[in-house]
Order: C-alpha cells, then sequence, then structure tokens
C-alpha cells in the first residue's frame, strides 16, 4: 500500500497518510526510548512484535465492543488506522504500584492495589508528561466531563478484558498507558482507542517468577528484551517460534547461468 507523506514521527511510531482521506498508516520502529528521551537505542525486531501485538490485544477488545482507530494490520511493521484527534493525554491503569507511582509516593514496589488505579498526565515532551487531576484536563478543555467518564469506563473494561487475558497465559498485568482521540462522524465525535498497546506501553510479569516480560528489560538494563517481547507473543499464541517473526531480507537478484543444452 502506498504510503503519503510524513505526518509525524515519535519516538516509537511514524504517522504517514494513509491511501485515503481520514486513513492513515502507523509504522513501528524498532527505537527505543526512556527516562522522556535521555535513554535510547535500537532493539532489532521490536517494531514487528509490537505491531502483532498491538494487532492482537485491539482487535480483542473491539469484539468486546471497545472501538478503535485500528483498520487492519497492512505488514511486518505496519497498520492502517483511522486518522483521529488524539487526545492530548495519557491514561495510566495500575493493579500493582511499581514504578514511577512507587518513586513519588514511597509505596511499597509490588503492592497490590485494592481496586484499579487510573492517573492522568499531560501529553508534553518538554514538561516530561506532567501527572494531572481531573480537573485540570476539564479547566483546560482537553476533555469534557463527559469524554472523560466514557474513558475512565473504558480504562476499566480494557483493564478487566487485559487481566483475563494475560492471568490465561500466566502474566500478571501491573500497569499500562492508553491514549484515546476523537472521531467527528457529522456533528458527533465519537471516542476511540488510539496508539498501541504492547509490552512497550504495558508491565508485564510472569505469574511465578515475576520475571518482567516488557520495557522494563530496557529501562533496567535487564537484557533479553526482544526475546522477553516474544514471550509475550507466544504466549499469546501470536507467533509460535522464533522464526517467524524475522522480516526476510532479500539480497541483490544475481544473474543466474542456464545450462546450455
Ligand atoms: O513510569 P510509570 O510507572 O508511570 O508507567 C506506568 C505505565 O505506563 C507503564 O506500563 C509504562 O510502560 C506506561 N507508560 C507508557 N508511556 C509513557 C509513560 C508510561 O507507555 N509515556
Amino acid at each position: 500500500m502506498n504510503k503519503g507523506k510524513k505526518l509525524y514521527e515519535g519516538k516509537a511510531k511514524i504517522l504517514y497518510e494513509g491511501p485515503e482521506k481520514g486513513t492513515a498508516i502507523q509504522h513501528f520502529k524498532d527505537d527505543a526510548t526512556a527516562f522522556n528521551n535521555l535513554k535510547k537505542s535500537t532493539v532489532e525486531g521490536k517494531g514487528v512484535l509490537n505491531n502483532r501485538i498491538s494487532e492482537h490485544i485491539l482487535n480483542n477488545l473491539n469484539q468486546i465492543g471497545i472501538k478503535t482507530h485500528l483498520i487492519k494490520r497492512l505488514n511486518m511493521r505496519e497498520q492502517l488506522i483511522k486518522l483521529i484527534e488524539i487526545i492530548p493525554l495519557e491514561f495510566i491503569v495500575r493493579n500493582i504500584a511499581t514504578g514511577s507511582l512507587t518513586k513519588r509516593l514511597g509505596i511499597a514496589d509490588g503492592t497490590v492495589l485494592s481496586k484499579p488505579l487510573i492517573e492522568y498526565s499531560y501529553k508534553n515532551d518538554e514538561l516530561g508528561d506532567p501527572l494531572i487531576a481531573r480537573e485540570h484536563i476539564v479547566e483546560f478543555n482537553w476533555a469534557s466531563p463527559a469524554e472523560l467518564d466514557l474513558i475512565n469506563d473504558h480504562c476499566l473494561r480494557i483493564n478487566d478484558f487485559m487481566q483475563g487475558m494475560f492471568r490465561g497465559v500466566g502474566i500478571k498485568l501491573v500497569d499500562f498507558k492508553l491514549e484515546f482521540g476523537r472521531l467527528n462522524i457529522g456533528a458527533k465525535k465519537e471516542i476511540l482507542l488510539a496508539d498501541e498497546i504492547s509490552p512497550d506501553t504495558c508491565r508485564l510479569w510472569d505469574v511465578v517468577s515475576e520475571k518482567k516480560l516488557d520495557k522494563d528489560r530496557f529501562r533496567k538494563d535487564l537484557g533479553n528484551i526482544i526475546q522477553a517481547y516474544q514471550e509475550v507473543a507466544r504466549r499469546l499464541g501470536i507467533i509460535h517460534e522464533e522464526g517467524n517473526i524475522s522480516e526476510v531480507k532479500f539480497g541483490k537478484p544475481r544473474a543466474v547461468d542456464l545450462m546450455k543444452k
């Protein structure tokens, strides 16, 4: 499928114009960044795995009635998506305290929360995506109270579904980040789940060993990043063996000498 012009390049993805009005192509890169871009690297194969894992999760969410921006996966690194107006907020859902929550509040790492906790941050790299309250969101018109209620509801349904899905394959869903956007349908605006859901945007721990199967392996220099992402894809039944996720790279065609008869 022909890509149009580049619309936006983020840390892990590039967005191109799609083939039709109102569509875009989301390209998954191998770049990994952490700590607001202070740590950067390339993890070969990460984009391919995130593309597949995110497709799997968003398709499953769609089947339980959560509308998403995903139209279809196009190839190893690209998805055709609906071009929507992104709400400039990150919705963080937590089941177990870790990461920035424990640092900020001194809560013991690994504390199981009595119910899921939703936090909001304002998507702004220069400000370091600051944590904000519902009141900031409404005051600065980033989302209306009705939109926020609907999104909160979606966050909890997505959490319930994903917790079950991961539990079933021996993984604890510790926390994750969601983004949403608006699609104009005539005078009406519909809220859609956007961006991606992958080991880059979730914390996933093995149920038995508590081994980290997510981007914390990169953040904390734990090594075996791609193996952990592959493990998640394998357990979800997306890939069956390591061999079938790598891109096929063809060399330059060579002239073939035909045998003379
Ligand atoms: O760092 P923190 O503990 O706030 O992250 C909570 C969750 O949100 C983690 O799963 C992390 O991967 C995800 N996250 C993200 N993108 C961000 C910030 C957090 O995917 N910009």
